[in-house]
């Protein structure tokens, strides 16, 4: 590390609260050390009180980019000066490039999602997907989806804050892509056991599964799964949730988060570089199994 940092070393930063439990730094310096960019990934614990000065700060060292996530997300857009389509419909961004001091948002969550599927060879096109959650990764997973052709969504929440925003991107899906997308109350359990017995793919895109709901799930019991349904945990701690340990009971295909996550990761690594990220260098060394 003493030898690859130089006065010509460029940031790239993290902006979260809380932070420091993140694995994105280690990808991306295992990635920029294995490609010889130079280049350094570092996190700071930042939140929506010290977010602006944050974003000003950046734009004043001429900080070539950084992650955004919770509870940022969903707030950055204000200090930025371009959104992308995705970030646009999804009202979130998870990474900023700054290209000559102007500083765009993009959200990557949802093509992660999608090449996590391709990575592991499952492909969904054309397809029809059930989905629980609406907050930013769930909503970037169903516009990604919907825009890479996906043929119908169905959306289950509960009614709490984030309902109202699912409705939105119902009708944002429907309204601006050909695919079909129908939103329903997470309490109709006789609607999800219906929407998922026609689904191809399941997906939790909420966090429960993980602390403080860890070895929950809102799916009752075995009968809602059966062997050849694809179902997607987008949690990756822990690697296996009680969802998953139950879909891989029944015999399901399954994935947890982790390919998400690299794939997110490795989106913004090429907006920020221009280069793609060396996948099977970092699946290896940081013992990512999906
Ligand atoms: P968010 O806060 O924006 O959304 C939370 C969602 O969970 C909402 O839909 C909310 O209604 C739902 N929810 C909360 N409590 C619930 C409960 N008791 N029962 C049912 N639904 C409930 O969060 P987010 O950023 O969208 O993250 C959601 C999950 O996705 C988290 O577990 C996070 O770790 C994971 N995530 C994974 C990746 C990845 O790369 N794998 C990326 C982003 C987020």
């Amino acid at each position: 590390m003493a030898e690859r940092i130089t006065g010509h070393t460029e940031l790239i930063g993290l902006i979260a609260y809380p932070i420091r439990h993140s694995s994105s730094p280690r990808m991306h310096n295992e990635a920029f050390a294995k490609l010889g960019l130079d280049y350094a990934y570092l996190a700071f614990e930042v939140d929506n009180s010290t977010l602006e000065d944050t974003i000003k700060g950046f734009r004043a060292m001429k900080v070539r980019g950084c992650n955004v996530s919770m509870p940022n997300k969903t707030v950055v857009h204000k200090y930025l000066d371009k959104l992308s389509p995705a970030a646009e419909l999804c009202g979130a961004v998870n990474t900023i490039v700054n290209d000559n001091g102007v500083l765009t948002g993009h959200i990557t969550d949802g093509i992660g999602f999608m090449s996590a599927l391709k990575d592991a060879g499952i492909d969904i096109i054309g397809k029809k997907m059930t989905i629980v959650g609406a907050g930013g990764a769930a909503t970037a997973i169903q516009v990604q989806a919907a825009l890479d052709g996906v043929a119908e969504i169905s959306i289950f929440n509960v009614k709490d804050s984030f309902f109202e925003r699912a409705q939105k991107t119902v009708k944002d899906i429907n309204e601006k892509t050909n695919c079909k997308a129908t939103l329903y109350d997470l309490a109709d359990l006789d609607a999800l056991k219906r929407e998922i017995e026609s689904s191809f793919i399941f997906t939790n895109a909420t966090g429960v599964g993980m602390k403080p709901l860890e070895g929950q799930t809102y799916i009752p019991d075995k009968s809602f799964f059966r062997p050849d349904l694809v179902v997607v945990d987008i949690i990756y701690s822990p690697t296996e949730t009680a969802m998953l340990k139950m879909a891989k009971e029944v015999g399901c295909r399954t994935m947890n988060g982790l390919g998400m996550m690299l794939f997110q990761g490795a989106a913004a690594f090429e907006l920020w570089t221009g280069q793609p990220m060396p996948i099977a260098h970092i699946k290896e060394v940081m013992n990512i199994k999906y």
